[in-house]
């Protein structure tokens, strides 16, 4: 039997896309509903056959869902739970996906009616790819997948959102909402800042350097490039919404590379050497924790937080 009769997801992306397979393959529900604002979008979802229907209409798509999925961009959720709220069942879960949670919950629960609850979510999955096509239901096991719900938040609701997620192969992770920003901030969102600076400070190279740049990226550049490829409205949203968080570990980051720096032009290799010694283990670490793959030489694509699994380090998240 079907965990749920009816789930929406609204925004067929990378993410959407890829829980809707999942609920498909596993028969997780009765019926499953793809709301997305481009028709293009739900034309593509109903030619690959990864929902029984899409829709532009969001306001129909969530009428008698038990559960209505917001897999849109972070700045997006407010909006679209403005648009749906009237709209719900009674006793509905509303849930996001988004890689951002305090100022998610503040412009979403505001439009969600006193018969449904709001449990904000996180799936730790993802790469640097966006659109219904990129999605594939083997993105979400032996992933993380973090809830964010308040000390008021009814237990039954977050176990439904629980239940979707461990379904498609997820460890769940419960977690405080303000700790959630700060943890991805340090784990994702300051790699990627990173990883835009890096390829922007390229891209702004004289011509003939460039080429050299694009030429010999195999040196490291390369695992950059693919983390800045990742969606420019996503991650736009991502720092816009975890301002603080963001703000806090660059300052942090700032101090150590100016420490980096001034070991460097003082010829202070001790320092260097401990430093990349600690760094290091901290690789280590993660290796013992089956949070990466010991094969991979890449290390930024291991900022991915997993559970388990054979290729910790093929995929970027957010
Ligand atoms: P995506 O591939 O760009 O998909 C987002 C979809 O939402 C697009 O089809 C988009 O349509 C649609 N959309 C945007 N605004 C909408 C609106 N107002 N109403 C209805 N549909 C709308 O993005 P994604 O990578 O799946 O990310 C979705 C969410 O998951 C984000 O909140 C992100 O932070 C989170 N997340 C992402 C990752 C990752 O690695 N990508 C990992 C974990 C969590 P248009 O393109 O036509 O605007």
């Amino acid at each position: 039997m079907a965990l749920f009769d009816k789930i929406c997801i609204i925004g067929y992306g990378l993410i959407g896309s890829s829980l809707g397979r999942a609920i498909l393959e596993n028969g997780l529900a009765n019926k499953l509903i793809c709301a997305d604002n481009s028709q293009e979008v739900c034309d593509k979802v109903l030619e690959l056959g990864i929902a029984d229907e899409a829709t532009i209409i969001l306001e129909d798509a969530v009428q008698e869902a038990d559960i209505v999925v917001l897999a849109v961009p972070v700045g997006a959720c407010g909006e679209v739970a403005a648009r749906i709220s009237r709209f719900l069942k009674e006793g509905a879960v509303v849930t996001d996906t988004g890689s951002v949670k305090a100022s998610v919950l503040e412009a979403v629960s505001r439009h969600i009616p006193d018969h449904c609850v709001f449990v904000p979510a996180h799936p730790i999955a993802g790469t640097e790819n966006s659109g219904p096509e990129s999605g594939f239901s083997g993105l979400f096991p032996g992933r993380w997948c973090i809830l964010t719900p308040g000390p008021d938040t009814p237990i039954r609701a977050v176990e439904k959102v629980k239940h979707l997620w461990e379904a498609c192969g997820c460890t769940i992770e419960i977690m405080d909402i303000k700790h959630h920003d700060l943890v991805l901030g340090i784990t994702s969102h300051l790699p990627h800042l990173i990883a835009y600076t890096i390829v922007g400070t390229a891209t702004d190279l004289e011509e003939d350097i460039k080429d050299e740049v694009i030429k010999f990226s195999a040196g490291g550049f390369r695992d950059f490039t693919r983390i800045a490829a990742s969606d420019p409205v996503m991650w736009r949203d991502v720092f816009i919404n975890n301002k603080e968080a963001v703000l806090e570990v660059l300052q942090r980051f700032t101090e150590d590379l100016t420490e980096l720096q001034k070991a460097i032009r003082r010829g202070n290799g001790d320092f260097l050497f401990h430093r990349f010694t600690e760094t290091r283990d901290i690789r280590r670490a993660i290796v013992d924790a089956h949070q990466a793959d010991y094969r991979s030489a890449s290390g930024l694509r291991s900022d991915v937080p997993q559970v388990q699994g054979p290729d910790k380090d093929s995929c970027s998240e957010s």
